[in-house]
């Protein structure tokens, strides 16, 4: 066996897990498809890419160090600054040299009658190892639409997900950016006033709000510094993950004035306040949403000045938040400049992509970019790429191909020995990522902790384990009105086959961070409840788990 394990993607959790198991001296090693480290943060390039949750809630927790030597000089930070964080974690605890880059793996098969997983690189090598560790990302198939002629552009076109390395040149440029998730709308209010000229192409309009970013200071750093310990413990405790905690009172308890006061002020603060430190009902009430919605509705129309273009802007098919909503910076003031226009592609689609631009329904466009913001294959497309197969041949894909089932989102029935920190239906799909994928990894690095000191070598999901796993968050949907919402959420993407329509795929976990903690930490506590083990006994002395090796050797 090549190695005890193997971690898929050297993301934000991809780089946590292999810090864990070095420190346990376990022969492991990461392999990742990208030219380097980093995950979302090595390939989302676009201008405007920044987090959405705050800077120091975003970075790993496990380093008092770390946190001390780091400073976070936005409050909202930029992906060139989170890239450098990522590889400053790398080089400090020194893991990079437990990763191969450019490794790309086609294919995960469970080889039964030796408990172990082989994996096939895109380089032609055959690797094995007992455990395999999924870190794959949730958003980390980028999709295209499916439209006529995109090969034929002669101008530049790429996928967000696929911006250049080197810089692009869009002084004076005519750019088209298609799509308004959160992403072209970071993209949209960057490059506005850069470019020569900006034709957006909207299908659907997504509610958004400030993200009120603003520099953080030596003295401002050194505050949250000594407050590390808080803000986590408050993360910890919210259901988001994040420092923001929802208003406790009913929304019908207050008046019409107080709900104005807190939106009032919610909309001037700082990140996801408006979404999450909302009432509760917002989430769960058409009434109370819809209320909400027309609030922030007027925002737009307040900073829209041509009133056609505001109310193409506001959302009809869905209210506020149910969908992940994206933050914006100078979005809806982009529409105010004479050198940017928005184009209704619900009213007049796009028919194809030409040699200088592309044709709608109405007319012909003339481009030198093409940016497609079209979102992802989410949550379980990065499965859907490796082709997996567990005991008896079953493929993951198959076993999937109506949704992901999982037990706790970190296992699955019929694929002993492969975890996954941040899977779909965990509690990192739904938070703020790193504070769940921390949980994650500690949780799945304990579980194997758990089977060496044991002697087990094999751990396997039971199906009824996963079976209620699933029905629970399946019933967590029918409280939400998310579930009616066409977005990632549900697995939705026009540009998925399969996915196109109807089928709701129970993606992420709805019961919050705490609850899902208590109850992973809970499994734990009973000797795993839910899971079965395989090979038991002595205890894998060190020597036979395999001293640290590195990747190169
Ligand atoms: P997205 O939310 O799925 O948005 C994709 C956009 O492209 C939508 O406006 C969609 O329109 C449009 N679109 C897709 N296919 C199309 C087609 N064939 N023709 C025309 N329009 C098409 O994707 P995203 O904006 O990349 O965001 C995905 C997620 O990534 C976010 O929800 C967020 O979780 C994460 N993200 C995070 C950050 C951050 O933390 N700072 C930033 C960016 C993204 P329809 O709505 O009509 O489908």
């Amino acid at each position: 066996m090549d190695y005890e394990v193997i971690v898929i993607g050297a993301g934000v959790a991809g780089i946590y897990q292999i810090k864990r198991l070095a420190d346990l001296g376990i022969n492991a090693t990461v392999l990742e498809a990208g030219g380097d480290l980093g995950g979302t943060w090595y390939w989302n390039r676009y201008p405007g890419a920044r987090f959405d949750s705050e800077s120091y809630t975003y970075g790993y927790s496990f380093s008092r160090e770390l946190l001390d030597e780091w400073h976070w000089k936005e409050k909202f930070s930029g992906q060139p600054e989170n890239l450098r964080y990522l590889n400053h974690v790398a080089d400090k605890f020194g893991l990079r040299r437990f990763m191969q880059f450019n490794c790309r793996v086609d294919s995960a098969h469970y080889d039964e009658a030796a408990n172990l997983w082989r994996l096939r690189i895109a380089d032609g090598r055959t690797l094995t190892c007992r455990f395999v560790i999924m870190t794959l990302g949730l958003l980390s198939i980028p999709t295209l639409p499916r439209l006529e002629g995109m090969d034929s552009f002669r101008g530049r076109s790429f996928h967000t997900f696929h911006w250049p390395h080197e810089p692009v040149e869009l002084a004076g440029k005519k750019v088209a950016v298609i799509g308004t998730g959160a992403t072209g709308i970071q993209v949209i209010g960057e490059i506005a006033d850069k470019v020569g000229e900006l034709v957006v192409f909207q299908r659907r309009p997504n509610w958004s709000a400030p993200l009120n970013n603003s520099a953080i200071s030596h003295a401002e750093m050194a505050d949250i510094r000594a407050r590390y310990d808080e803000i986590f413990a408050t993360c910890a405790r919210t259901p988001g993950g994040f420092e923001h905690e929802p208003d406790r009172r009913g929304f019908y308890e207050v008046s019409r004035e107080e709900r104005l006061a807190l939106w009032d002020r919610l909309y001037d603060e700082p990140g996801f306040g408006i979404w999450l430190r909302n009432f509760r009902e917002i989430f769960t009430d058409e009434e109370a949403n819809a209320e909400f919605s027309e609030y922030i509705a007027e925002r737009i129309r307040r900073r829209v000045k041509d009133p056609v273009t505001a109310e193409k802007l506001i959302p009809r098919d869905h209210g506020f938040g149910v969908q992940r909503v994206p933050m914006e910076t100078n979005y809806f003031e982009a529409y105010n400049r004479d050198n940017v226009t928005l184009v209704d592609i619900s009213e007049t689609p796009i028919e194809a992509i030409t040699e200088t631009g592309l044709r709608t329904s109405q007319r012909d466009y003339e481009f030198d970019v093409i940016v497609y913001a079209t979102g992802f294959d989410a949550i379980t497309g990065a499965f859907d790429h490796i082709d997996i197969r567990g005991v008896g041949g079953e493929t993951l894909r198959e076993k999937w191909a109506d949704g992901p089932s999982t037990f706790l989102g970190m296992l699955i029935h019929g694929f002993p020995n492969l975890l996954m920190p941040a899977g779909p239906q965990s509690g990192s799909a739904s938070t703020n990522y790193p504070r769940g994928i921390e949980t994650g990894v500690n949780w799945c690095t304990r579980l194997l902790e758990h089977m060496w000191a044991h002697g087990h070598d094999r751990a396997e999901a039971t199906e009824a384990a996963e079976k209620r796993w699933t029905e629970h968050v399946v019933r967590m949907y029918a409280m939400m009105l998310m579930r009616k919402a066409k977005s990632w959420f549900t697995g939705y993407n026009s540009n998925v086959p399969g996915h196109e329509q109807g089928r709701i795929r129970y993606f992420v976990y709805n019961g919050g961070a705490p609850k899902y903690v208590a109850t992973i930490n809970d499994v734990a506590a009973k000797g795993y409840e839910g899971i079965e083990f395989g090979g038991a006994g002595q205890a894998t002395p060190r020597d036979l788990v395999g001293g640290v090796s590195r990747a190169a050797e």
